[in-house]
Formats: C-alpha cells, sequence, structure tokens
C-alpha cells in the first residue's frame, strides 16, 4: 500500500503534467498499486498527487467497476449542477458540500493506452471531478460550504 499525501503537503498543490509514456513499467507498476490503496482506504477515487506523484493519473471505483484514467479532459459540462457531499482521503476527517456540474464527459486514455470517451452522471461524475480537481492542484475544501470535522 502507498502512502497517502495529507493536505497541507505542498505536492497537493501542484498542477500535475500529462503521463509521457503510459507504457512505462514504472506506470504499469503504479496502477495496480494506487488500486489496491484506493480500496484498502475504502476511497472511490484517488489521483496520482495524493501518492506523491504529480501526473495525469487517477483510479476510481463505481460500483463494481474500477476505472483507471490517464490524461483526462473534460470536453462537456452540464449547465445543470448539483450539491453533494465530499471528503478527501486526503484530508481525513472532515466533509463538506461542493456545487458541481451533474453531468460530464470525459475523454481520456485506459492503462492499456486506449483512448476512452465517458459519459458520467451522478456520483460518478462527481467522482471524476473531484480527482481531475487532484490534478489541478485544487482540493474540495477550497470550494466546499458546511464543512464538518467528524471527531471520533
Ligand atoms: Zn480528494
Amino acid at each position: 500500500m502507498l502512502k497517502i499525501i495529507l493536505h497541507p503537503n505542498p505536492i497537493l498543490r501542484k498542477k500535475s503534467l500529462n503521463v509521457a509514456n503510459i507504457s512505462d513499467k514504472k506506470i504499469q507498476e503504479l496502477v495496480p498499486e494506487m488500486m489496491e490503496t484506493m480500496i484498502m482506504s475504502n476511497g472511490v477515487g484517488l489521483a496520482a498527487p495524493q501518492i506523491g506523484q504529480n501526473i495525469r493519473l487517477l483510479v476510481a471505483k463505481y460500483k463494481d467497476k474500477n476505472l483507471v484514467v490517464i490524461n483526462p479532459i473534460i470536453t462537456h459540462k452540464s449547465i445543470l449542477k448539483e450539491w453533494d457531499e465530499e471528503g478527501c482521503l486526503s484530508i481525513p476527517n472532515k466533509y463538506g458540500q461542493v456545487r458541481r456540474p451533474k453531468n460530464i464527459t470525459v475523454e481520456f486514455f485506459d492503462v492499456q493506452g486506449q483512448k476512452q470517451i465517458l459519459k458520467a452522471k451522478g456520483l460518478l461524475a462527481r467522482i471524476i471531478q473531484h480527482e481531475i480537481d487532484h490534478l489541478d492542484g485544487i482540493l474540495f475544501i477550497d470550494t466546499a460550504k458546511d464543512i464538518t470535522d467528524i471527531i471520533y
């Protein structure tokens, strides 16, 4: 399991660069490690900056699907937005309401280097937007309202 970088580490605020070569051994080994780290941490998404690498790569879990998203570009955002609760593995025990476009279209490359076009809505659209924000150094607390600390 990889170590998750916590806020306010400056790595989380850097803009990440595109993955140059998806077939690179380092990338091919990193992807399953990120997936494992996300699942072991009970997360639904994990972006590469969160494990200390400023590259445009993220993994997400939605229903029974594991998604690997490399060099993503959001090509469409719905005008319709909605509020919902978010948290982040890099900001433990904090939750807040974030307003985001309800539906998006995202183009990216999968781990085999195949181009994919995904139309996502609801929770999956939210997860992908949250994780792409990480690639641009943006955290959900930047725009969230009603931030709550859960104290155990
Ligand atoms: Zn996050």
